[in-house]
């Protein structure tokens, strides 16, 4: 997903090398070509600004060191800084201390909650985990039946609708489901909720209702990482809406350009998770700020 940049920054340090000491001119370049491949590859313009700016001040500041020549110094503060942006450390998922750890999930329709509610149901299993799934959109026709499907794919037993579980009200299936975690011994709930394909405030309420109803220890915001600038849009919105303690990137495999994805972090000071990077039960892993910089400056 971030070919393109992780070629436009290599040029612009090669541009670099070689070089004794950076001129004031040097490193003015060097911001310019850094912002441009920034912007191209979609990181919102607050968060380009405030980079290029950090990198600018930093590179003149910096002390020849006997250690790293001009342009190496520089790698190093882009990485630096990417990792701020990103997040800064891993941010590791919080247990709860009594009872079922509850995780409810929030994010507009096709965003990948329901595939990634049993990556992260599979992910919890592979960690000596109990996970329970619980199946609360119920906007859409066959998210049950999906989430159910899913949940087989990787053995996890799937909360849905039913007479006694509140059926057709989706505040009463997600407060259900705790009830039912602490009964059966489960350890980790995973509440799946509806999304709608643009940003509405029912849904909103849905969301808000749900997450007073069980009081989740972590509410992941799950977002495509596809749908460029509406990203961002969209995380903004159920921040008010909603609040969340932390993000989901999916669609990491695409080929579109991710960087407004990359922005959220920072826009919204809630760190990225988790990624998701292709179809498969297992493309699933923590997401790392300090990887992440890694692989885009390989
Ligand atoms: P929901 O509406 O938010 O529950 O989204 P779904 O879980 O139904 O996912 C929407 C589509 O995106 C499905 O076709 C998934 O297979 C696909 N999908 C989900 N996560 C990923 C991912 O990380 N990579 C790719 N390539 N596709 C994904």
């Amino acid at each position: 997903m971030f070919a393109t940049l992780s070629d436009r920054l290599a040029d612009t340090f090669k541009n670099l090398r070689g070089k004794g000491r950076l001129s004031e001119a040097d490193i003015d370049a060097t911001a310019r070509e850094i912002r441009i491949a920034l912007l191209e590859a979609d990181v919102a313009l607050p968060v380009v600004k405030e980079f290029v700016a950090a990198v600018k001040e930093r590179a003149r500041g910096e002390e020849v060191s006997g250690a790293l020549n001009p342009a190496q110094q520089v790698v190093k503060i882009v990485h630096e800084e990417l990792v701020a942006i990103l997040g800064g450390e891993t941010r590791r998922l919080r247990y709860a201390k009594n009872g079922p750890t509850v995780i409810m999930l929030a994010g507009l329709q096709g965003a990948g909650k329901t595939t990634l509610a049993a990556k992260l149901a599979l992910w919890l299993k592979e960690q000596g985990k109990t996970p329970l799934l619980v199946a609360a959109d119920l906007q859409r026709p066959n998210a049950v039946n999906q989430l159910q499907v899913n949940g087989g794919r990787v053995g996890v037993p799937v909360f849905a609708p039913e007479p006694g579980n509140g059926v057709g009200d989706p505040v009463s299936v997600a407060r259900a489901s705790i009830e039912e975690a602490k009964r059966t011994l489960h350890d980790v709930v995973i509440v799946d909720t509806a999304g709608r394909l643009g940003i509405d405030a029912e849904l909103m309420q849905q969301a808000a209702d749900i997450r007073t109803a069980v009081n989740p220890d972590e509410v992941l915001f799950v977002v495509d990482a596809m749908i460029g600038q509406d990203a961002v849009t969209t995380a903004q919105a159920f921040l008010e809406g909603v609040g969340y303690d932390a993000v989901v990137l999916t669609k990491l495999d695409g080929d579109a350009r991710g960087g407004a994805a990359l922005s959220i972090a920072s826009l919204t000071g809630k760190p990225v998770m988790f990624a998701s990077n292709g179809e498969k039960m297992t493309d699933f892993d923590l997401f790392h700020p300090d990887r992440m910089a890694s692989r885009i400056l390989d």
